[in-house]
């Protein structure tokens, strides 16, 4: 695979109203190569007078941007589509260098990215409200408005791609963003923020403030000016920002992770299963909110399915992503560690280690694709979020104590059926306490398909037309066209 030269300068700056501003704190951090754990750029910190800045300047920005024609503004966000999809190999090739995914993944990844640009621009000119009969003597009518200023912040698993399922419909919708990469990976945003306004948005409609939580992503999500919260990441950091929004009566749209289920019945063809299995955990070296973490599998195919699985997995070529291996690092040396933690933790519960478990003797963050059999599904390893490369295996012995492993734990954002008896996967479909339930696949989530969590996973839907819930409000407009004045009193 032929790589574009990428360039990388000393430092970079905020992207407020279409500029590239150095950040009043004068503070940056250092950017990791995942591959090596060498620095090799730094990034600004947003203080609070930056956060003030950004969304000023998107407030601003709004009121131009709301009144935009839609068929203007569809076009305009389908050519950000275009841009994206022009420059996929660069973009690809930062988010390999900055994040650690592999070459194949960035690039899907960027696909995903433009698509969510071109799949929501159509919407632009779609967005109606309703005609609501109530009688003779007045007109009823409903639109659909925008928010006015979203805040959005995004994680470091998927940057790129997440900025665009957040950004595409919140400008579709007529709103305005500022947004908060992850410190670990904002690079691939910055470049996402430059061509958005080459493809002709006006300034102030993206800002990006990087930085830390702390000093940066608190401050914004406590914002009074600010209108919606769009949040992907941890559970305890989305309880922090629903805390601060409940101060300001600020919407939230939070996309948590998840500890999900794939359940194996015997009648499942296992070599297919097998694959399905092993890409739905190593995947992006685990790093996904989606991820089948916890395999529950019939007691009379278990030994055979770990064996399959274990084959596969122990053929994966480990190595840095821009040699494009199905393994790559993880992507910082404190989420190594932590992933890290929870491998020992799984030992000492007892459970067994039948595949990897160490930090490859290498630099940068690798760590060994890990399969972890005899789990009970209350310990650590089964019921907390380990975003890494690690499998859980637990068996079970009919459908009903599959269920009811599965729907044990305090997440629900994903779960998964594999099994050749339809009415089966209808029943269990219908049971599972989860947001997507795939059948026979894993990760058959596309953009049009909604996608969100159940319980602690989350509140409110990405991706689809429901993501647009997150992002218009609902106004009703009562007209009285009666000749002597109709006079309804309330609550009639
Ligand atoms: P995090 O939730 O703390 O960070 C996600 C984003 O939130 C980052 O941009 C971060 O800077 C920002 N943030 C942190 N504290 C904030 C605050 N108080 N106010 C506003 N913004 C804040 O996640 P993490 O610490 O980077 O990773 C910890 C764990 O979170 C991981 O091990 C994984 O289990 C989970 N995680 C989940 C997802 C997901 O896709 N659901 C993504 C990343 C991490």
């Amino acid at each position: 695979m032929v790589q574009p030269d990428i360039s990388f300068k000393e430092r970079y700056f905020l992207f407020i109203g279409g500029e590239q501003m150095p950040p009043s704190t004068d503070e940056y951090i250092s950017s990791y190569d995942p591959a090596t754990g060498d620095s090799f750029t730094e990034i600004a910190v947003a203080g609070s007078r930056d956060v003030d800045e950004a969304v000023s300047t998107a407030r601003t920005a709004f009121e131009s941007w709301r009144n935009v024609s839609p068929e203007k503004r569809g076009r305009i966000v389908h050519r950000i589509g275009r841009k994206i999809r022009d420059s996929t190999d660069e973009l690809a090739a930062i988010e390999c260098k900055d994040q650690g995914k592999s070459i194949s993944q960035a690039q899907s990844d960027m696909r995903g990215a433009w698509r969510y640009f071109e799949y929501y621009s159509g919407v632009a000119d779609k967005l109606e409200g309703q005609s609501v009969p109530v009688g003779s003597d007045q007109v009823d009518f409903t639109l659909r408005e925008p928010y006015g200023v979203s805040a959005q912040i995004t994680p470091w698993n998927f940057p790129g791609n997440l900025f665009a399922r957040g950004v595409a419909p919140a400008l579709v919708a007529g709103n305005t963003v500022v947004v908060k990469p992850a410190p670990q990976t904002a690079l691939s945003t910055l470049r996402l923020a430059k061509l958005c306004s080459e493809a002709g948005l006006p300034e102030g409609a993206v800002n990006i403030i990087t930085g830390t939580g702390e000093s940066t992503g608190q401050p914004l999500v406590s914002h009074p000016d600010i209108d919606t919260i769009t949040f992907t990441g941890s559970v305890t950091t989305g309880q922090s920002i629903m805390k601060h929004a409940a101060d300001t009566v600020t919407p939230v749209t939070l996309e948590l992770g998840g500890k999900n289920p794939a359940m194996v019945f015997p009648d499942a063809p296992l070599d297919r299963t097998a694959e399905s299995i092993a890409s739905a955990i190593f995947t992006n070296a685990g790093q996904v909110c989606s991820a089948a973490d916890r395999l529950l599998v019939h007691e009379d195919i278990h030994d055979q399915l770990v064996d399959r699985i274990t084959s596969i997995v122990a053929e994966y070529e480990i190595g840095p992503g821009i040699e494009d291996p199905d393994v790559g690092p993880l992507a910082s040396a404190e989420h190594k560690n932590r992933v890290l933690e929870y491998i020992a933790i799984g030992k000492e519960e007892g459970a067994t280690p039948l595949l990897g478990g160490n930090a490859l003797d290498r630099p940068g963050y690798f760590v060994e694709p890990t399969i972890f059999t005899d789990v009970q599904n209350d310990m650590r390893i089964a019921q907390e979020e380990i975003f890494g490369p690690v499998l859980s295996v637990i068996s079970f012995r009919d459908e009903e104590e599959a269920l009811s492993i599965a729907n044990d734990t305090t997440y629900g954002l994903t779960a998964g059926i594999f099994t050749n008896d339809i009415t089966r996967a209808h029943r269990l479909a219908r049971y599972l306490e989860a947001g997507n339930v795939y059948v026979n696949k894993w990760f058959g989530d596309t953009t049009q398909t909604p996608f969100g969590g159940y319980k602690h996973s989350g509140i409110g839907r990405e991706k689809g037309l429901e993501a647009l819930d997150s992002y218009l409000q609902t106004k009703n407009v009562a007209i009285d066209i009666s000749e002597e004045g109709s006079g309804t009193l309330p609550g009639a």
